[in-house]
């Protein structure tokens, strides 16, 4: 039986997409908290204060990835089919996809900016919005958004923030 080659670069860009969007959670774990809240503290701390407008000063730093994701795909889109330029879509595919999630889960459901309270009816999403809170509260780790380590699922289960039906959903306290 022989395999399509179409079938085989399919399997390339969307196993590069899975393992891309994975490896952006430790990304920007990393970023969140060996830059964002040293070098860069004067812009994310607009995200960690109350404030009035619909923009914050920190969305700049959730859009630095955009126009690099948006190069890799189109790369990935009209370059001469070879191993690299599969891989290339898949990296672009995936951080967009880890885009889409931290937007939607992140800016949506934690902090209210979109509609997605709905996602409160399932477990995992109230535990990112408890472990989240502990950040914001603490100031501190977990910087990591949709992996909750144990550690930090015991100090959700410490604090007794996991919120079972009405959760606070904005989050303005300080560092
Ligand atoms: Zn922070
Ligand atoms: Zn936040």
């Amino acid at each position: 039986m022989t395999v399509e080659p179409s079938v085989i670069s399919t399997g390339i860009w969307l196993l590069t997409a899975l393992l891309t969007t994975l490896a952006m959670e430790g990304w920007a774990a990393l970023l969140h908290g060996r830059v964002w809240h040293r070098s860069l503290w004067k812009l994310h701390r607009s995200h960690h204060r109350a404030h009035a407008g619909a923009w914050e000063a920190n969305d700049a730093l959730s859009l630095l990835h955009v126009p690099i994701a948006v190069v890799l795909i189109v790369y990935g889109l009209r370059a001469t089919p070879s191993l690299t330029q599969e891989i290339t879509l898949g990296v672009g595919l995936g951080m967009t996809c880890f885009g889409g999630l931290y937007l939607l889960f992140h800016d949506g459901l934690v902090h209210g900016r979109l509609p997605m309270k709905w996602a409160l009816r399932f477990r995992i999403p109230r535990l990112w919005v408890a472990a989240h809170h502990l950040h914001h509260t603490g100031g501190r780790a977990p910087y990591g958004f949709f992996y909750v380590p144990k550690s930090v699922r015991d100090r959700v289960r410490e604090a007794q923030q996991i919120p079972v039906r009405s959760p606070r959903l904005t989050l303005t306290t300080t560092r």
